[in-house]
């Protein structure tokens, strides 16, 4: 056992925690797979960790057992909120729980750098987190990685490369700025319930400048506008950007008749500094 709290099984039963489908209630019930989790987030020692959606504490208490310097962990679910005390009496002064909404609720204001986030997160506020989470108004950002939680089909779209399937705003986004990998895979079994999905588990660490220079800004609504209609030749999909967007693409080394899943980062770095230049 990682500690000598109860059995995540007891828990949930004890506080009467029946997972709600409204909140992506899909709980991790063995201690020592969080345990492995807490581990992919890298040295905790001497970091604050965020966590979303702890839910029961199976995470939480992986982190804490891993040593983290504090958790802040928000969770919406206020029947949760007993079971993250136990925890909190049985690590003193290392838990704090905050029953909010992770999309409202101001972590900074409670946590100390380094910072690391880590999460199970809910599948449905979780792609809407990690894209706050890479579009800070300043990079570096607040946190030094991120180890995250998502549906399989989503982990692939953070890490795909140009030419597959999955390749997209995600994956231009996070590359643009982080090294993002796929550490973990899940099969539903993991879970209970069990979701009707195959999980994962990315780590993504923040790049200490962009890999390519570029405005992020002009990044955005070029990679925005050549996915929106990823199926045309990008001199056609990107005509609304800019009226000489044939010029620009040329002058980028990018052949206007292409399409956005065959361009790789650099070049949409080198289209969006073309751009912004004019
Ligand atoms: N971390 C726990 C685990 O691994 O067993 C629970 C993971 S479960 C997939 C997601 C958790 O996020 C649930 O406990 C749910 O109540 C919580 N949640 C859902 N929406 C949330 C929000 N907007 N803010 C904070 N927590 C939320």
């Amino acid at each position: 056992m990682i500690d000598d709290l109860p059995p995540l099984r007891d828990v949930i039963a004890t506080h009467d925690l029946a997972a709600k489908k409204s909140l992506g209630q899909n709980f991790l019930l063995d201690l020592n797979l969080t345990a492995k989790i807490a581990r992919l987030a890298g040295d905790l020692t001497a970091a604050d960790v965020l966590e979303i959606g702890p839910g029961p504490g199976g995470l939480t208490r992986g982190l804490l057992a891993e040593g983290a310097r504090k958790v802040l962990a928000i969770e919406k679910d206020p029947r949760c909120m007993p079971a993250l005390a136990e925890i909190a009496a049985a690590y003193p002064d290392r838990l704090q729980a905050i029953n909010g909404d992770a999309l409202t609720v101001n972590p900074l204001e409670h946590l100390s750098q380094p910072i690391k986030i880590a999460a199970n997160l809910p599948y449905n506020v979780g792609t809407e987190l990690l894209v706050r989470w890479l579009t800070p108004p300043e990079w570096p950002p607040f946190w030094e990685s991120l180890t995250l939680m998502f549906q399989r089909e989503v982990a692939q779209r953070i890490v795909a490369a140009p030419g597959s399937k999955t390749y997209g705003r995600l994956a231009l986004l996070a590359q643009w700025r982080t090294d993002a990998k796929i550490v973990m895979d899940l099969p539903p079994e993991a879970f209970s319930p069990p979701p009707k999905v195959n999980s994962a588990v990315v780590h993504l660490t923040a790049l200490p400048a962009p890999r390519y220079p570029a405005d992020a800004g002009t990044l955005n609504k070029v990679v925005a506008a050549a996915f929106n209609q990823r199926r045309k030749m990008l001199r056609s999909a990107l005509k609304s950007v800019s009226p000489d967007i044939e010029d620009h693409l040329i002058a980028a080394g990018i052949k206007p008749t292409e399409r956005a899943e065959q361009v790789g980062l650099e070049a949409f770095c080198a289209l969006a500094r073309q751009l912004h230049k004019n």
